[in-house]
C-alpha cells in the first residue's frame, strides 16, 4: 500500500468525516464486547492463551526444523511445495504456475499475505485478471481500494456506499442497501466466477508440520468454493503459520473466531491435505522479511500472531483513524510492530501511532507483549535516526526541562502566565489538542510552590 503521507496525516483525512469515525469506533468495541462475553464463558481460557503462546514459541524456536517436515510432509502427500525469499519471488512463482497452465483469470479468497506481497496489481501488470471472493474484499475491490481490516476488509465502509458500489459494478437498482439483498447479488455474481475460473489461490490460517495438511477458516465458505472448482489450487503461506501437531489445532481454533468477531467457531474450517484426481495443489511458503524479525530478540513474538484483529478491534487509535491510516497491509497495532521490520524508514511512524495503553497485549489470544513492543520499536527507531526531526527536537527540549528543577519551576510558571494572561497562544489552531476541547483554567500555584508553603503546618 503506497502512501506518502504519515499515519498522523492519512488519520486527519479519515477523521474529516466524524459520523464515519463515531459509527467506525462503535462497531468495532461492540465486536470487542462480543469477544468479551464469549471469552468469558470459557474458564480456560487464560489456559487456552499461554498454551498457544508456548505452542508458537516452540514452533519458533524449531521452525526450520518444522518447516523442513512440513515439506516432507507436503510433498509425500502429492503436493507441490515452493519457497519465497520475499515478496518479488512470491509474485513470480504465482505467475510463473499460471502461465504454466495457461490461464489468465484466478479466483482468490482471504490472502492477507497476497496483500502484503502487492500480488493483484503485479499479476494486472502481467494480463492476469484476479477475482476477490470474500464479500468484504470483493467490496473493496471494487471500490479500488485495499482491506482496512485483516478480518472485516470493508469495516471502513458504510451501507449505502457498498449499495452503489453493487449498483455501479453488478446492476444493482440505485439506492438499495439492504445487506440481504446485496449479499444475495454478491452470492450470484461469485456463483458464476467459481465455476468459470481453473485457478484459485487462498491463505492459510494453519499449517501442521507432522501431517502436511493445512487449514483455512471462512465465514462465508468462498476459500472452499474457489480451491475445490479449480483445478489448481495456490495456497500462500508465511512461513510463521505452523503448528507442530493435528491435536494442536484445537487450541488455536478455539481462541481465534473468539478473539476476531465473538463467535464460537468459524463456520468452516476447512483441511486441505492432498490434491484430488487430476488436480493440483501447490504451497508457496514465503519470508518476506520474518526470518529478520525472528532474529529480533525483542520483536520475534510478533510471529506467534494468528491474524484475529482483536487488537484492532481494542484499539482506541485503530478505532478512530481508521486501517487505511497505517499505509501497510496488516494495520493496527500488530502491523505497526511487523511493518518497520520490512522497511524503517517508510513505516516508522507506526509504532508512534499508539497509547500504550496496553488493551492490545490484554486481548490477544497468543500474548503477545504488543504494547511493549511497539515502545521497543520507538527506541530503535530513535536511536537509528529514523523519528521526525520536531519530535526529537521536542524530546531534547523536554529531556533538558525535566533533568533540571530551575528549568521545570520557571516552564510551569510561564505555562501558567501563559494560560492566563495570553490564552490565545495556546488556544488557537496550530494547537491539535485545542481543536475539540478548552484548555483547563490554570492553577493559581504549583504543587510545589504550595507544598513549599505548607509542609509542616
Ligand atoms: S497480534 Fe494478537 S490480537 Fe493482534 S491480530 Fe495477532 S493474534 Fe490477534
Amino acid at each position: 500500500m503506497e502512501s506518502n503521507k504519515d499515519h498522523a496525516a492519512l488519520a486527519e483525512v479519515f477523521n474529516k468525516d466524524e459520523d464515519r469515525v463515531d459509527w467506525h469506533d462503535e462497531t468495532l468495541w461492540w465486536i470487542r464486547q462480543k469477544r468479551d462475553k464469549n471469552v468469558h464463558q470459557l474458564p480456560e481460557w487464560e489456559l487456552l492463551r499461554e498454551t498457544a503462546s508456548n505452542i508458537k514459541h516452540n514452533v519458533l524456536s524449531n521452525l526450520s526444523t518444522y518447516l523442513e517436515q512440513f515439506e516432507k510432509s507436503a510433498l509425500a502427500n502429492g503436493v507441490k511445495v515452493h519457497w519465497a525469499a520475499d515478496a518479488k519471488e512470491h509474485n513470480e512463482i504465482i505467475l510463473g504456475l499460471l502461465k504454466q497452465h495457461q490461464i489468465d483469470r484466478m479466483v482468490k479468497s482471504k490472502s492477507m499475505l497476497t496483500e502484503e506481497c502487492g500480488l493483484n496489481d503485479y499479476l494486472a501488470t502481467h494480463g492476469i485478471d484476479v477475482i476477490d471472493s470474500d464479500l468484504g474484499e470483493r467490496i473493496v475491490q471494487l471500490a479500488g481500494e485495499h482491506p482496512s481490516h485483516i478480518v472485516l476488509p470493508c469495516i471502513h465502509k458504510k451501507k449505502g456506499e457498498i449499495g452503489d458500489l453493487f449498483h455501479k459494478y453488478l446492476g444493482t437498482p440505485s439506492n438499495v442497501d439492504d445487506p440481504q439483498f446485496l449479499t444475495e447479488t454478491a452470492r450470484h455474481h461469485l456463483r458464476e466466477i467459481f465455476l468459470t475460473r481453473k485457478a484459485a489461490l487462498t491463505g492459510v490460517n494453519f499449517a501442521i508440520a507432522e501431517t502436511g495438511e493445512f487449514v483455512i477458516c471462512t465465514n462465508e465458505g468462498n476459500a472452499d468454493m474457489g480451491a475445490n472448482l479449480a483445478e489448481i489450487h495456490i495456497a500462500s503461506m508465511g512461513i510463521e503459520k505452523l503448528i507442530p501437531k493435528r491435536e494442536h489445532l484445537g487450541v488455536f481454533l478455539r481462541l481465534l473466531t473468539r478473539s476476531a468477531t465473538g463467535q464460537p467457531i468459524t463456520t468452516y474450517s476447512s483441511h486441505y491435505r492432498k490434491p484430488r484426481e487430476g488436480k493440483e495443489i501447490h504451497i508457496v511458503l514465503v519470508d518476506n522479511g520474518r526470518s529478520t524479525q525472528l532474529g529480533r530478540e525483542d520483536f520475534r513474538n510478533s510471529l506467534k500472531c494468528i491474524r484475529c484483529g482483536a487488537c484492532m478491534n481494542t484499539c482506541p487509535v485503530y478505532r478512530r483513524s481508521g486501517g487505511h491510516s497505517y499505509h501497510t497491509a496488516v494495520a493496527g497495532p500488530i502491523g505497526s510492530i511487523l511493518a518497520p521490520n520490512l522497511d524503517m524508514k517508510k513505516y516508522a511512524d507506526l509504532p508512534f501511532a499508539s497509547t500504550l495503553c496496553g488493551s492490545c497485549s490484554n486481548v490477544c489470544p497468543v500474548k503477545i507483549d504488543i504494547h511493549q513492543q511497539l515502545y521497543k520499536w520507538r527506541q530503535v527507531l530513535v536511536k537509528a535516526g529514523y523519528a521526525p526531526a520536531g519530535k526529537k527536537i521536542a524530546m531534547q527540549v523536554m529531556a533538558a526541562t525535566l533533568s533540571s528543577p530551575t528549568l521545570y519551576h520557571a516552564a510551569g510558571k510561564m505555562g501558567r502566565a501563559t494560560i492566563k494572561f495570553a490564552p490565545f497562544a495556546v488556544n488557537n489552531k496550530l494547537n491539535p489538542w485545542y481543536k475539540q476541547r478548552d484548555m483547563p483554567t490554570p492553577p493559581k500555584e504549583s504543587f510545589g510552590e504550595w507544598y513549599a508553603k505548607n509542609r509542616g503546618k
